[in-house]
């Protein structure tokens, strides 16, 4: 049905163009041609083989095949090949009919994980993987399972090309036959290295955590710590650092792998800047990383010594507590300069971690373990002192225990005390209810107020519950001398003796009587002071004796009056007589001009009788204070010019009296009366003690608001020596005394200046004058 037929009239077009395309190449390479192709058969596509193979000239002879059963088989083995060679883990297949069971086929994860090529692989046991380390229980595990053709799951150490280890999480399935003959061995391994190696890590963590928790010694801990850290970072050197905290200085706690050399010359380094990156780190509390300690210059002193040990990188890793307290330093010594990745320094910070609580927890117990020591001394010493206090004690309770024997007896004289005492209150109280205008204080010999009362007590300001029961020294009621007088006074009557007299408290007159109080014994036990309030008796005796004053004085007066008024009324009455007798006799007509001389004598001698008698009245009114100043205004100078004039005719022969004022008009405001007295008397005076022809000056002059009167005379003068007693009532000078006179005259111009607010003073010289001064405010 075919034959003579194209190919393409049988086979679609694409499928014809393959094949004629085959044909084409066969004829003209003159070689075997294979090719597969999909056929599309009955009921599903048929895939063909075809080779086609060139035959004598211009021929070819096509054998084709149905092959889609072989490739069915051939995609399905392709695929898990592919499958075996993608997988990420090493996948290995041993011949089990051979003998050693020689691997026969291992894909390329197997080769990156062990670092062996397919060829070095191929033919060898297994084995080969564990180099010499062939003391694992696991392979004994997994060799019973070969020999008894079982499945099995281990996790064993396995060493790479390179001689690294590592883990090897192995699955072996025995492959059997179809008649059950275990023909294969299929292993599949992955590197578990990191895996374990954490799992180890956390182990040796676990085990430190362990050791801290059973305060194992510090140097201990720290020798555990720096092996977990050299296990785990390669090439790498550890050393942990105490920091002293007095010193500041950094101090090895354990570096057992660091070369002693370098270990000695960062011993007792003080932490602070530029030193070493170690205390740098302690320093800035801030982990420092030196990627070539050669060429850092914090490391220049040292740089021979870490080439010498090969260490290039250091990590300086500050030990901080929980308070953020530096307490050390991790220092890691690394060969190669790489910056640490992250799960190295994930365990670094752990293991950082671990250390500052092994360290904390090291010191918390060296403190224990000082105040372990000091509680210890402390509590020998209390039970030293509580021995001591027992001893106290039991001699205290044997006191006790004796006192108490006597309590009943003392209960009972304390109790009659105590009756006595109420007794003595009932008595003092007894007493100053007695004394209504006065009070009684009684005192102890310490000088106690045990008890004070009275109805004056209320009047002196002071009151019985403050101030009973206090001590002298600590009342605030008595001044500091007082309290001295009264201390005095209360010994003086605790020796027995009764005092009476007076004081002043509190511008009051008191009256004080002392006397001691005894007791049941006749000891003299307590002071009575009774103060009784004698102000008015004070004030009548006071007014008594001014009375008695004046009586004696009005006495002396009248005495002295008779005296002078015997001697003075003597001349001029003697005088009157002779005047009159005199008259009597002339009485004839003719006489006339003699009978008138005498009676100008009569005239004056009673004048001068009247002058007298007026000095006394005016003294007397003085003396019962019945004289007042009566002030009016007026013109002095005027008032003075007539006055002058009165006085005139009694001027001596040749004596010449003149007023001086340098203002025509002084007006001035006071007593006319009194300043006439005191003008008069003065300008008397000073014609009765100047000799014939001399001057009189009366002076007149206001300064400023006050009028300055003065009278100057030439005349006898007053001796010196009698000048201050020149005011007193009745004195007279001795030069005076044969000039008529009563001593008044001074003493009443004083005191009328006085009335009108003002004051006489004077200047004298014997023999040559005297100038009498009168100040008066106008
Ligand atoms: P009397 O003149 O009456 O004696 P006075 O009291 O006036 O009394 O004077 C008292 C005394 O002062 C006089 O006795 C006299 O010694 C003295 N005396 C007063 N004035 C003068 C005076 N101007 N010159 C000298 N002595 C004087």
């Amino acid at each position: 049905m075919v034959i003579g037929k194209n190919l393409k009239d049988i086979y679609p077009n694409e499928l014809s163009t393959k094949l004629i395309n085959v044909l084409k190449k066969a004829h003209e390479t003159k070689s075997l041609q294979v090719i597969e192709l999909p056929m599309p058969g009955k009921d599903r596509i048929i895939y063909c083989e075809g080779r086609v193979l060139p035959f004598e000239d211009n021929k070819l002879i096509a054998v084709i095949r149905d092959i889609s059963q072989t490739k069915a088989v051939r995609d399905v083995l392709y695929v898990r090949n592919r499958a075996l060679e993608a997988a990420g883990n090493g996948i290995i297949i041993a011949d089990a009919k051979l003998p050693d069971n020689p691997i026969i086929y291992c894909n390329d994860a197997f080769s990156q994980i062990t670092g062996y090529n397919r060829n070095e692989a191929l033919g060898k046991n297994c084995r080969f993987l564990q180099k010499g380390d062939r003391d694992q229980k696991e392979i004994g595990i997994i060799r019973k399972a070969i020999k008894e053709g079982r499945p099995c799951h281990e996790v064993l150490r396995n060493y790479k090309k390179d001689g690294t280890l590592f883990w090897n999480e192995l699955t072996i399935t025995p492959l059997f036959n179809d008649q059950g003959l275990l023909t294969h061995f299929i292993g599949v391994q992955s590197d578990v290295t990191q895996r374990k190696k954490a799992e180890f890590l956390k182990d040796q963590i676990r085990k430190i955590l362990e050791m801290i928790a059973q305060h194992w010694p510090i140097d201990f801990i720290g020798n555990a710590i720096v092996e977990t850290v050299e296990e785990h970072l390669e090439n790498c050197l550890v050393s942990i650092l105490l920091l002293d905290k007095e010193k500041g200085t950094l101090h090895s706690l354990s570096a057992p792998n660091v070369p002693k050399s370098l270990a000695q010359a960062l011993e007792g380094l003080s932490i602070g800047p530029n030193i070493c990156s170690c205390s740098t780190a302690a320093h800035l509390k801030k982990e420092i990383f030196t990627a070539d300690m050669t060429k850092d210059p914090l490391w220049k002193s040292r740089r021979n010594l870490l080439m010498e040990h090969n260490l290039k990188s250091c990590w300086s890793l500050p030990i901080l507590s929980s308070s953020q307290e530096v307490l050390g330093v991790l220092a890691l010594y690394l060969e190669h300069p790489t910056n640490p990745g992250k799960s190295q320094r994930e365990m670094i910070e752990d293991i950082n971690f671990l250390s500052s609580v092994a360290i904390e927890q090291n010191d918390t117990r060296i403190t224990l373990q000082k105040n372990r020591k000091q509680l210890a001394i402390y509590a020998q010493e209390l039970e030293g002192q509580v021995e001591e206090r027992t001893n106290e004690l039991k001699a205290t309770v044997q006191k006790l225990v004796e006192t108490n024997l006597n309590l009943e007896d003392q209960v009972f004289v304390t109790k009659a005390a105590e009756n006595r005492a109420i007794a003595s209150q009932a008595m003092f109280t007894a007493i100053a209810r007695n004394f209504p205008k006065g009070v009684i204080i009684v005192f102890n010999t310490d000088f106690d107020i045990v008890y004070i009362d009275g109805g004056e007590l209320y009047r002196m300001g002071l009151k019985k519950t403050e101030i009973e029961g206090t001590n002298i020294d600590d009342t605030d009621i008595f001044s500091e001398q007082r309290i001295v007088q009264i201390k005095e006074n209360i010994k003086k009557t605790m020796d027995g003796k009764h005092l009476s007299f007076e004081i002043q408290f509190r511008r009051r007159s008191y009256s004080v009587n002392t006397s001691p109080l005894f007791d049941d014994n006749h000891k003299i036990q307590w002071t009575l002071f009774v103060y009784n309030d004698i102000t008015k008796q004070k004030e009548a005796e006071r007014k008594i004796k001014s009375a008695l004053v004046r009586e004696q004085e009005l006495n002396e007066l009248k005495s002295r009056f008779i005296s002078m008024a015997s001697h003075e009324f003597r001349t001029p009455l003697s005088a009157i007589l002779s005047s009159a007798i005199l008259i009597g006799k002339q009485n004839e007509p003719g006489k006339e001009a003699k009978r008138e001389k005498y009676i100008g004598q009569i005239k004056t001698n009673v004048r001068n009788l009247v002058v007298i008698l007026n000095d006394f009245l005016s003294l007397s009114k003085l003396e019962e204070g019945k004289v007042t100043a009566h002030k009016e205004k007026f013109d002095i100078v005027q008032f003075s010019k007539s006055l002058v004039d009165e006085i005139d005719s009694s001027k001596k022969y040749g004596q010449k009296l003149t007023i001086k004022h340098k203002k025509p008009i002084i007006n001035v405001f006071l007593d006319p009366k009194l300043t006439r007295h005191i003008l008069t008397n003065l300008l008397s005076n000073a014609i009765k003690y100047s000799q014939e022809n001399k001057n009189i000056y009366l002076i007149l002059d206001k300064h400023q608001k006050n009028l300055v009167i003065k009278v100057v005379d030439q005349g006898i003068g007053i001796p010196k020596e009698e000048q201050p007693n020149l005011f007193q009532r009745f004195f007279r000078a001795d030069n005076s005394s044969i000039i008529q006179g009563t001593g008044l005259g001074l003493h009443i111009v004083k005191q009328y200046a006085e009335l009108m607010g003002g004051h006489v003073s004077f200047k004298s010289e014997l023999d040559k004058g005297s100038t009498f001064i009168v100040e008066l405010p106008t």
